[in-house]
């Protein structure tokens, strides 16, 4: 098995050019965990090119969780490969409008009011066809040789993979400048989103794969 990471980027992020890690899982077939934002959807066919497939060999897109900048080129993918998407069965994927006070942001990120403001407006004219999910898991469910965990916090049904080796968080975590919890005003339920980062920065990892952040 080979897990190869296809490097994407979001710029206007709130003053920064945000990460995007989308995973490749190669087996007997190809595995897309996320799937970053449609404008992004050249750039990640490139990345599938340069580690030998093309989109229509993608067999499996697992989605970490709803956010358009892991869900946005799911459907797409879908239609040009007959990818099976999976998901988890509390995670709702209507595309939803972020309402963000600056004063929350601006407490966890150095960010000018422009900036933040530019970066709302962005983010919430992203426009991408909603997935159909074709597999709902509870977590505990095998794929490619990975567990999928439910971590909820970040969203309801947010999903991770590991392998007793490779840890793939989606947004349970973030990498920048150290392993972080993710951004609190991005997420439904504080709490949960602690828990859950406690249990997967336990868990005996050898190697790292958050979607955001840089990668060692
Ligand atoms: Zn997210
Ligand atoms: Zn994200």
């Amino acid at each position: 098995m080979r897990i190869e990471v296809i490097k994407l980027k979001e710029e206007n992020f709130f003053g920064k050019v945000l990460p995007h890690n989308v995973v490749a899982i190669v087996d007997d077939g190809l595995t897309l965990v996320d799937t970053s934002l449609p404008q992004n959807l050249d750039q990640l066919e490139r990345g599938l090119r340069n580690i030998g497939f093309s989109l229509d060999d993608v067999g499996f897109i697992l989605l970490t969780h709803s956010h358009p900048d892991h869900a946005g080129n799911a459907e797409i993918i879908r239609r040009i490969s007959h990818a099976k998407i999976i998901a988890h069965k509390l995670e709702d994927f209507t595309p939803k409008e972020f309402n963000l006070n600056y004063e929350d942001v601006v407490r966890e990120l150095n960010v000018s009011r422009n900036e933040f403001e530019s970066t709302i407006k962005r983010i919430n004219e992203i426009t991408y066809e909603p997935p159909r999910i074709d597999v709902r898991v509870n977590g505990g469910e095998e794929i490619s040789g990975f567990r999928i965990i439910h971590v909820p916090g970040h969203t309801p049904g947010h999903i991770a993979l590991f392998n007793g080796e490779t840890l793939i968080t989606g947004d349970a975590l973030r990498v920048d400048g150290g392993i972080r919890p993710p951004l609190s005003f991005f997420n439904w339920d504080q709490g949960k989103a602690l828990k859950s980062f406690n249990f997967l920065i336990s868990l005996p990892f050898k190697r790292l794969i958050p979607y955001h952040g840089e990668l060692n």
